[in-house]
């Protein structure tokens, strides 16, 4: 079974949403991408893999983003990779620039600590802004306004396996908020306060709590690698959000508006490294029912140095069997055991 589901409604998708099957149009859904125009060869790649094993057989279209604007060239060569419709969109500044609320000589001082604690990128503004982007400002865009689930996709990622079925369909049919490939440890020093401010929010908005929770996913010590992993009371589990299928409406909520607004206004995306990741994998675990989040065992994925490889004939070139089989300080980052124990899965 591709979805990975032994039994139950699940069961069967590749029949049940393959292409041309009654019923299935495309539905309203995208291929999105925050992409610089100096990575153009790189989305290109990953245009290729994910058009070669899926896309062309369903013709989502593609939508990119920029904080400037797009050159000729890029638009040219990644129409050319697609026979689907392709969208080019500016970031209105007032979604990247630093909110005015940031102190700018407490930012300096913070990167410089977050420098000492080896945090990857801690100097880099972009990569600041990038991550508020994504965590909380993405689905505000107006080209977005109409759209509902999204696909995100970086320059240089892999995918390995031919999909047959309609993932965005899947999704939608089986009342899915959230689909993964790949569960990591997160670098603690680069969310020292995430959880504390969480904790902070929960206790003055107890009724955005899920009954159906994973809580305990996100506090879990038992199977963390090292103590150091753990940040504040935060595991630091997360999805790896550079791969997500999900669906705006979550982000759209009050529960993640309220959310992301006081992680904004506490300052982390700037005076710490706070990531998307753990963002949206910290709200899904409290706000969502945990059931609703799904593991696409079945598509396979790299992200450097990360796979997530099914061990099946559709897939070609993924590093075989296990999670980077061999190499065991990736294995030590993987997580998803953690999520596994939680929603019941082995
Ligand atoms: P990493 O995966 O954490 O190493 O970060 P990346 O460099 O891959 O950045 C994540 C995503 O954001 C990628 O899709 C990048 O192309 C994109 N990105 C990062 N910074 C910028 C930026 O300043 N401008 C634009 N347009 N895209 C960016
Ligand atoms: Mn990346």
């Amino acid at each position: 079974d591709p979805t990975g589901e032994p039994e139950g409604p699940l069961h069967r998708a590749s029949e049940r949403y393959a292409p041309g099957a009654a019923g299935t149009a495309r539905i309203n859904a995208t291929l999105l991408s925050l992409v610089r125009n100096e990575e153009l060869d790189g989305m290109l790649q990953a245009m290729r893999d994910l058009e070669r094993t899926w896309n062309h057989k369903f013709n989502y279209p593609w939508t990119f983003f920029n904080d400037v604007p797009f050159t000729e060239e890029f638009k040219k060569a990644t129409r050319a990779a697609t026979k689907a419709d392709v969208h080019y969109e500016l970031i209105p500044t007032e979604h990247w620039d630093m909110p005015a609320w940031i102190d700018k000589n407490l930012y300096k001082e913070s990167v410089q600590l977050l420098l000492d604690n080896k945090i990857q990128y801690a100097d880099k503004l972009s990569y600041h802004q990038m991550c508020r982007w994504n965590s909380g400002l993405f689905y505000k865009h107006p080209a977005l306004a109409n759209t509902q689930y999204y696909w995100r996709v970086e320059p240089k990622v892999h995918f390995f396996c031919d999909v047959d079925y309609d993932v965005f369909r899947f999704m939608q049919e089986n009342n899915k908020t959230y689909g993964f490939t790949i569960n990591l440890y997160d670098a603690p020093a680069s969310i020292p306060t995430l959880w504390p401010e969480t904790v902070k929010f929960m206790a003055d908005h107890p009724e955005y709590i899920h009954e159906n929770n994973a809580i305990g996913w996100l506090t879990d010590s038992l199977r963390r690698p090292e103590h150091t992993r753990e940040a504040n009371g935060y595991s630091t589990c997360h999805f790896w959000s550079n791969f997500e299928i999900a669906d705006m409406s979550f982000w759209r909520s009050q529960a993640y508006e309220d959310y992301f607004n006081h992680l904004d206004r506490a300052g982390g995306f700037f005076y710490e490294r706070w990531g998307d990741a753990p963002v949206h994998s910290i709200a899904l675990g409290l706000f969502e029912d945990k059931h609703r989040i799904h593991w696409f065992r079945d598509i396979g994925y790299q992200h450097i140095p990360f796979f997530n490889c099914p061990n099946s004939p559709k897939c070609k070139g993924c590093v075989t069997g296990r999670f980077a089989e061999g190499e065991s300080w990736l294995n030590r980052e993987d997580c998803r055991p953690n999520w596994f124990k939680y929603v019941g899965m082995n």
